[in-house]
């Protein structure tokens, strides 16, 4: 048997993850690999926690990118915050919202699941109720940006609430870190994490997580220890907060850590808020397109993530086919449905380097010819960028 090197045909990215990456990524990605304790190497890691620190809008020392993809940045937060016998509320409106609460149960943990419908918020109101009538519960965990569902909740009242009842709060924001409004210190989140093939657009398979002093203060006094040894962030801590006198815990992936402090670097210049602006305004873009073309948004607009775009299919199309001619014919992703929305809709991902003009034209235009839109959509997206 004999291969050759594997070549693939570029995509252009508008699904919910990964996003299209900058050459100036992929070009950090394949310089030289060092040693993970050379001290080159010790002084980029620092500069990615203090731009990790930018993108999270937090001073908490505890910022680290964990060397896995964001489940496991989540299950960082699991595996060390919930001791066996916690009472954990999972307030769950889509597919990652019932991860988290998968997570609490394999942790020992007793679960107190809230529901919200599929394509709404996280609901506060019946969060402060569930809260009222738990009052062992020490955790609060939700998603900020629900991938599954295209749906923004309200992380500021959440973990205010959350507060009042002096329970600690775990953040999903692996859809939002880079895309919409996140502020880990102001918005008072306790633990958080995220993904880097998101809006931060890095290659996948590092997770960003982030640990105030009260959730430290949790970890460090627990009774069991972690179970998982290799997220167990008190043997992490050892590697990444160590200094000059870092630790070996695990190697590093250290090429896919040059790429995503380029990725940071590349945010830093931009500016967090206009990163933000900038995913706003292609997204009103696509959504006038798509309106333009008949298209209808899934979720109520002050709701809608600007990042990830959940359309429902028009009568008579045949979903897989339509994605499968944008792939073939454009070189294009977008994405389906997930869980009980598969099959329903289309979700279109305006993620990092992928939220821009010459996307939201191909993804309108393409959707255009292959729907039978007559143009519309095409002349709406025009419209907009030249008003
Ligand atoms: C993508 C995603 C995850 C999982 O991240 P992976 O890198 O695929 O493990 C978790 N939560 C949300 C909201 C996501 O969108």
């Amino acid at each position: 048997m004999s291969y050759t090197s594997f070549n693939p045909v570029p995509r252009t990215l508008m699904g919910p993850g990964p996003s299209d990456i900058s050459p100036r990524v992929l070009a950090a990605l394949s310089r030289p690999t060092i040693g993970h304790l050379d001290p080159q190497f010790i002084t980029m890691m620092d500069e990615v926690k203090s731009l990790l620190q930018y993108a999270f809008q937090t001073k908490n020392e505890l910022t680290i990118p964990v060397s896995a993809p964001g489940s496991a940045g989540m299950e960082t937060c699991f595996a060390n915050l919930v001791e066996p016998g916690d009472t954990v509320i999972v307030c769950q409106n889509g597919v990652f919202g019932s991860r988290m609460a998968e997570n609490v149960t394999r942790c020992g943990g007793k679960l107190v699941l809230v529901e919200d419908e599929w394509g709404e918020a996280v609901d506060a109101e019946k969060l402060r109720e569930v809260l009222a009538s738990n009052p062992e519960a020490s955790i609060v965990a939700f998603v900020h940006a629900e991938t599954s569902t295209g749906v923004e909740s309200d992380v500021k009242a959440l973990c205010s609430i959350a507060d009042e009842f002096g329970c600690l709060t775990i953040v999903d924001a692996v859809t939002s870190l880079g895309g919409i409004e996140l502020r880990v210190d102001d918005w008072g989140i306790d633990a958080i994490y995220s993904g880097t093939q998101k809006c931060l657009s890095a290659p996948p398979g590092i997770s960003p997580v982030s640990f105030n002093e009260k959730a430290i203060k949790k970890i460090t006094s627990r009774k069991v220890p972690v179970q998982s040894w290799f997220l167990d962030l008190n043997l992490v801590m050892g590697y990444w907060g160590g200094g000059a006198k870092r630790a070996y815990h695990h190697t590093a992936p250290i090429n896919a850590l040059y790429a995503l402090h380029e990725s940071l670097v590349l945010l830093q210049d931009e500016g967090l808020e206009s990163a933000w602006a900038r995913h706003a305004k292609h997204h009103n873009a696509l959504r006038v397109g798509l309106e333009a073309l008949g298209l209808q948004f899934v979720v109520e607009e002050s709701l809608r993530l600007p990042q990830l775009n959940a359309v429902a299919l028009p009568d008579g199309v045949d979903e897989a086919a339509v994605r499968g001619a944008l792939l073939n014919k454009y070189n294009l992703e977008i994405g389906a449905g997930l869980g009980k929305f598969a099959g329903n809709l289309w979700r279109i991902g305006l993620m990092g380097y992928a939220a821009n003009e010459a996307n939201v034209r191909l993804c309108v235009s393409a959707l255009d010819a292959e729907i039978g839109g007559k143009g519309l959509g095409t002349v709406a997206v025009n419209n907009y960028y030249q008003g």
